[in-house]
């Protein structure tokens, strides 16, 4: 499973609608899901770069996951990576 950026608060919205009402068992799963997920740390977003092989112009492509984009986001809109700017960007799977 790759890693994916949430939205705790609104996964907690969804569980609790989700949740049986019944039994106690059920209730008190669903509580210590909710515990689990306010409890966890911020996930890190992977880390890529918006390359262009021909030169600095769009259609400019996502160095983790090949989407393209016709700006240089912050972030990849597919895969969700923090895009950092680069000089002499080539074309390469180099992760940091
Ligand atoms: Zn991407």
């Amino acid at each position: 499973m790759s890693k994916k950026l949430i939205d705790a608060e609104e996964t907690i919205r969804n569980i609790i609608i989700a949740a049986p009402r019944e039994p106690d068992e059920a209730i008190r799963a669903t509580a210590s899901a909710i515990v689990v997920i306010e409890n966890m740390p911020p996930a890190q977003p992977e880390r890529g770069h918006w390359f262009n092989p021909l030169g600095d112009f769009a259609p400019y492509r996502c160095s983790r996951c090949g989407h393209y984009s016709d700006s240089k986001t912050p972030f990849c809109a597919h895969c969700g990576a923090a895009m950092r700017e680069e000089k002499n960007v080539h074309y390469d799977n180099h992760s940091s």
